[in-house]
């Protein structure tokens, strides 16, 4: 369709060298012909120059002294991309690959994806170029610190509620928190990923990988399968992950890999969970360390990848799950996944697949539940985490759990509804894509050109 390709081209040119950025624009736009053939009025709002352009964009240093006495700087970013059904929602991201093609992308898949929970919260991102890893204690503390030094004066619990992501835990929400109430001298909901002791929400740290596998089960209920007695192949081994295996494990799948960024383990009898979250929750060491008690697992090093993917999507599984990072699953990796067998694909990462990858495993027609849809569960728990916030309760887990799968229920039929009514049954990344756009669309122009 011209009108969108040219939106691009124009994009390309306004926002030069954010290839991360377009991928993502580009994936959501491709899938809206349908819908803007339809409706004039999306064309004639100007709907789409408004939405892939941020309401606003936040860039500051963030100087900090490392435990030589040195002085380090990084850059610290804050996108508020679109507040037409709520306060900006999205995560912070620690990790030294942060850009602004990067937080940009994450920001606009973000207002999709918060729509489709059916909750009142707009899309941004933030985060940094720091790399927590190696540092003390006391490194993290002085970055958490300096990094709110700026970020306190465009947020609060009705403007912008940032969370975790990559590199930014508990521990991290701990020492912005803390940073925020110095300055403020107010303790309210400004964060989510909050600790147990101070106002953070059972299930929050759960909550995505659990919804993935949600997401999952509904995806084959509706074609009269299930996950249990499946092998699942696991990306990641951080949050999203741990807590996707843990699901697996409970709904009576087997999670059969995990990885990090030095490398994959693949242990046909099943991941064990407990070594996985001492390896990764405690001891934060290479999944190598694995071998130490599995001598029979299989690590494969990065090094050794095969030159045109990842290793862990090469083995024959039933389910696939990448729970790491964006990009982590190419074409040549759809095709090894399809040619052995596997039924379904639910993105915990965001946008971990490739768009050809994507493309050809929505082609192959198999169970594919894409990030905006199958990963909302995290941003979905951190809204019941802002709730109970704001009316100083703390609700049981079940209770927080039962929302979860409510939402994940809905959100699945929700995408379901939208591929059938455009023609592509099934298709559901046509389907979340044109559920979240129609939505956030809709209350733009209720709202007027603003
Ligand atoms: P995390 O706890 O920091 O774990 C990330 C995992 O991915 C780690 O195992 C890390 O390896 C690995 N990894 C990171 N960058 C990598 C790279 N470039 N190549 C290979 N491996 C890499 O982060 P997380 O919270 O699980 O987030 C994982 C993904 O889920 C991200 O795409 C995030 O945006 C998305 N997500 C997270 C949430 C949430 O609630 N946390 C919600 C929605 C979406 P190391 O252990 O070696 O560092």
């Amino acid at each position: 369709m011209p009108y969108i390709q040219n939106t691009i081209n124009a994009l390309q040119h306004s926002s030069p060298a954010q290839k991360e950025f377009y991928q993502a624009v580009e994936e959501v736009l491709s899938s809206l012909a349908p819908l803007i053939e339809s409706n004039r009025q999306y064309q004639d709002q100007a709907i789409i120059e408004r939405i892939i352009e941020p309401e606003r964009q936040i860039l500051f240093r963030v100087p900090w002294v490392d435990d030589q006495g040195k002085i380090q700087v990084n850059k610290g970013y804050r996108v508020e991309f679109n507040s037409a059904l709520g306060p900006y929602k999205g995560g912070l991201r620690f990790h030294p690959s942060v850009n602004a093609s990067i937080i940009k992308f994450l920001g606009f898949e973000q207002i999709f994806k918060n729509a489709l929970t059916g909750l009142p919260i707009g899309g941004g991102k933030g985060g940094s170029n720091f790399d927590p890893k190696g540092k003390s204690d006391g490194e993290i503390m002085r970055f958490c610190q300096s990094f709110m030094n700026e970020l306190y004066r465009h947020i609060g619990p009705t403007t912008d509620v940032p969370a975790g992501d990559i590199g930014v835990g508990a521990r991290e929400i701990g020492y912005m928190f803390g940073q925020y109430k110095r300055l403020t001298g107010r303790y309210e909901g400004v964060l989510t990923g909050k600790s147990l002791l101070w106002g953070g929400s059972l299930v929050r740290k759960e909550a995505t990988g659990y919804g993935v596998v949600y997401f999952a089960e509904y995806m084959l209920n509706d074609r009269d399968d299930s996950l249990k007695g499946k092998q699942c192949l696991v990306s990641g081994a951080g949050n999203v992950a741990i807590y996707a295996i843990e699901k697996l494990y409970q709904i009576g799948a087997l999670p059969v890999s995990c990885s990090d960024s030095r490398g994959t383990i693949y242990h046909e009898q099943g991941i064990d969970l407990e070594l996985l979250k001492v390896l990764k929750e405690v001891k934060h060491c290479s999944l190598e360390e694995y071998l130490n008690t599995y001598p029979d697992a299989v690590y494969t090093a990065v090094d050794d990848y095969p030159s045109d993917g990842h290793a862990v999507w090469r083995y024959q599984a039933d389910a696939a799950f990448p729970c790491a990072t964006q990009n982590e699953l190419t074409l040549a990796d759809a095709q090894a996944l399809l040619s052995n067998g596997c039924q379904l694909v639910s993105e915990g990462a965001n946008m971990p697949t490739t768009q050809e990858a994507a493309n050809a495993i929505v082609d192959a027609k198999i169970a594919y539940g894409p990030a905006k849809a199958a990963n909302a569960g995290g941003v979905a728990t951190s809204q019941l985490e802002m709730a109970q916030n704001a009316s100083m309760q703390n609700w049981t887990f079940e209770k927080v759990d039962t929302h979860l799968q409510e939402i994940m229920k809905n959100i699945f039929t929700t995408a379901n509804e939208a591929s059938k009514e455009f023609g592509q049954p099934g298709n559901l990344v046509l389907g979340a894509n044109i559920a979240g756009f129609r939505k956030v669309a809709d209350a733009m122009i209720e709202q007027g050109i603003v």
